[in-house]
């Protein structure tokens, strides 16, 4: 009650939410009646958990986001969502985020433009944007984010909490909606690190509805935390992290780059050898990402065309509905990929881009695998900036993609990464939260927890 009543206050100012349940108290009690009963209780039970609404929930809205589905109520639950529920966690509804998850600000959603809590005129990130806000404000107690190439990392940094975006595959993608297959991942949006680590392990793990997820065992991450009682006993001895020189570069705000090299510093003191390291492709990632992110979004997005889901327009053929369909559900960022994508994809382009941009994917995914072989953690910053103003780049594309940067290599190179709140930029009288972002080996999600924990 306390949750909701907090929720329900906050949002006319956040609008983090795109739905709320109206059967949290109902879930709730069902759970102190298995109290009452005596009866086991799973690892979640009664936590509230908000979840991005391109994640599928069944008989709740599901909109991706998108006027296109406006109104769309799945009969089934998501994998994660499934797990999550069998676990005695609670939805507790479905949070904002950019079109289809194509956005950096939230303020690509067809429906509402969500606030920062650290400072209402400025944007949480995207597109996990309702995720990240919700958590900051404590409107629940973790979310479920999605991350293709920044989501639920990005948010995080903004509004100064933990996201983790896993090892593409660790997590099923069955009932997450598909904008680019290769790169998405659903991630965990939580204010502690251990509470990220335990909403990994509830909702990793194979699935035989999704083909790519790992058959790995899923450790339980959150066993070997232990508590450190001082600086002194250097608990993370012997842990090597390289810190990579190309994030600090030119573009990356001055505060941001001065929290991070403090955080670096940080963990020199807890133990930790820094090593700067290069990855001379790290600047190649972003035109490659946006090429293949693309390409995979305008094949993906095919099956919304107003037979087989959502919103169908009037037209008297069958061309026609599909044109018009399409025309009025989907918004201008959207359209726009679709276009970019089919274009990359056609014949007589296809070799200049969507083939160069997968060599130049397997060229960073090198560049990774050798710089973690000489190193336990790579770090850098999230974000090359705090949150920026509504509306300040909504008008220029160019721009917002270019704060991808820091963390569209990493879903290029499949790994999972952590960010967590590293310190503060100050601008004019906003203090605004920085993320600091940890990228480990694929499948080594411990390792980043255990450090996390450790750091915060
Ligand atoms: N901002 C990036 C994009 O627009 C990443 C989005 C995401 O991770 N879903 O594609």
């Amino acid at each position: 009650e306390s949750y909701l009543s907090r929720l329900r206050a906050l949002e006319p100012h956040l609008k983090s939410f795109l739905y709320v349940s109206d059967t949290v108290l109902s879930d709730a009690r069902e759970i102190d009646d298995k109290i009452y009963r005596n009866e086991e209780l799973g690892p979640l039970a009664g936590v509230l958990v908000g979840v991005k609404d391109n994640i599928c929930t069944a008989g709740m809205p599901s909109t991706g986001g998108s006027r296109i589905l406006d109104g769309y109520r799945p009969p089934f639950d998501a994998t994660a969502v499934k797990r999550i529920k069998e676990l005695g966690g609670i939805v507790v509804g479905k949070t904002n985020l950019d079109e289809f998850g194509m956005g950096s600000s939230t303020e690509g959603s067809s429906f509402q433009v969500t606030a920062n809590p650290w400072d209402l005129s400025r944007v949480p990130g995207g597109s996990s944007g309702g995720s990240a806000s919700a958590v900051s404000a404590r409107q629940c107690v973790v979310s479920l984010g999605s991350d293709t190439g920044g989501s639920v990392r990005q948010p995080a940094s903004f509004c100064g909490v933990v996201g983790l975006k896993p090892t593409y595959g660790r997590v099923s993608r069955f009932g997450l909606m598909a904008y680019a297959s290769s790169l998405d991942v659903i991630g965990c949006l939580s204010t502690t690190v251990a509470d990220a680590g335990i909403l990994l392990h509830a909702i990793s793990g194979h699935d035989t509805l999704d083909a790519t997820s790992s058959k790995r065992e899923v450790p339980d991450f959150t066993s070997q935390f232990s508590a450190v009682d001082s600086l002194e006993s250097k608990p993370l001895k012997g842990l090597r992290i390289g810190l990579i020189r190309e994030t600090l570069d030119d573009g990356v705000d001055g505060q941001v780059n001065s929290a991070i090299r403090a955080a670096a510093s940080h963990l020199e003191e807890l133990g930790c050898s820094i090593n700067e390291v290069s990855l001379p492709s790290f600047s190649l990632g972003l035109p490659a990402y946006y090429i293949l992110a693309s390409s995979e979004s305008s094949s993906n997005l095919a099956r919304y065309d107003g037979v087989r889901y959502g919103n169908q327009a009037v037209a008297d053929e069958l061309i026609g509905l599909y044109e018009n369909s399409r025309a009025a559900g989907f918004g201008s960022e959207v359209k726009m990929r679709i276009l970019m994508g089919t274009y990359a994809l056609s014949a007589g382009y296809y070799d200049a881009y969507y083939k160069r941009a997968q060599q130049v994917r397997t060229i960073i995914q090198k560049s990774f695998r050798a710089a973690l072989d000489e190193n336990d953690i790579l770090i850098s910053p999230a974000a090359p900036s705090a949150a920026y103003k509504i509306g300040e780049k909504v008008d220029d594309p160019l721009a917002m993609y270019a704060g991808d940067i820091m963390t569209v290599n990493v879903n290029l190179a499949g790994l999972p990464a952590l960010v967590l709140p590293c310190g503060f930029v100050q601008d004019g009288s906003s203090n605004l939260p920085v993320g600091l972002q940890m990228i480990g080996a694929a499948f080594d999600e411990g390792k980043l927890l255990k450090v996390g924990h450790i750091f915060e």
